[in-house]
């Protein structure tokens, strides 16, 4: 029996052929791929083996599709806790080790407490361990300084960051569109190397939108 429809997505790429976003992955459900296909918003890259049928239409469920008109990404990144972890790549800033999302916290570098503000250049990636170790002292009163001092980042250095974690599903047509680490090795083997070895168990911890992507109050 072939799978739902449901396990079809669609990656999506802006006019350069790029993916709109590594992590998470540009992907649009089959039913908002169907739409733009008929909005004529979309060229259609390649198929999956599998074909929707409709009063109307007859057609081949596009696997990738390409935007017809470029979107400029030269906005801002949001400060959201996703986009925080993302620049950090997920690894504590204090001890320096990877950590599954849900053992993540931010740390205010100069804690609220003596005037520190959260905002992008305060506020760092922090295992709980070192969080708690640290607790409101400065940085030089405890020693401890982050690796990498904090910093508002482009879109363009949180898209390269998102290509170091690939996805756990990656239909054999996106290939062509995704670079994800070294090119002599096939990408869903990346992908399970990179889950093992950290453990972040990509996607399902990431999937709620509302709490990654809530935009964090600055102050
Ligand atoms: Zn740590």
């Amino acid at each position: 029996m072939s799978p739902p429809f449901d396990g079809c997505p669609a990656l999506v790429l802006n006019a350069d052929f790029r993916p709109l976003s590594y992590f998470p992955l540009s992907l649009w459900s089959w039913q908002e791929t169907v739409k733009a296909v008929f909005l004529d918003r979309v060229n259609i890259i390649s198929h999956y083996d599998r074909t929707v049928r409709s009063q109307q239409l007859t057609m081949r469920l596009p696997s990738v599709i390409s935007l017809k008109e470029y979107v400029p990404s030269n906005r801002r990144p949001a400060f959201t806790r996703f986009n925080v972890f993302l620049r950090d790549r997920f690894t504590c800033q204090y001890c320096g080790k990877p950590f599954p999302t849900h053992e993540l916290t931010f740390d205010h570098v100069i804690p609220r407490c003596r005037g520190g503000r959260t905002s992008w250049d305060n506020v760092v990636t922090s295992c709980s361990a070192c969080n708690l170790a640290k607790g409101s002292r400065l940085p030089h009163q405890c020693g401890m300084h982050p690796r990498q001092a904090a910093f508002a980042p482009t879109v363009y250095e949180l898209q390269e960051n998102g290509r170091h974690f690939p996805p756990t599903f990656l239909h054999s047509s996106w290939r062509d569109f995704l670079i994800y680490g070294q090119e002599t090795e096939p990408a869903d083997l990346q992908a399970e190397l990179v889950e093992e070895e950290n453990g972040h168990g990509f996607p399902s911890s990431m999937t709620s939108a509302q709490y990654w992507g809530a935009e964090l109050d600055q102050g």
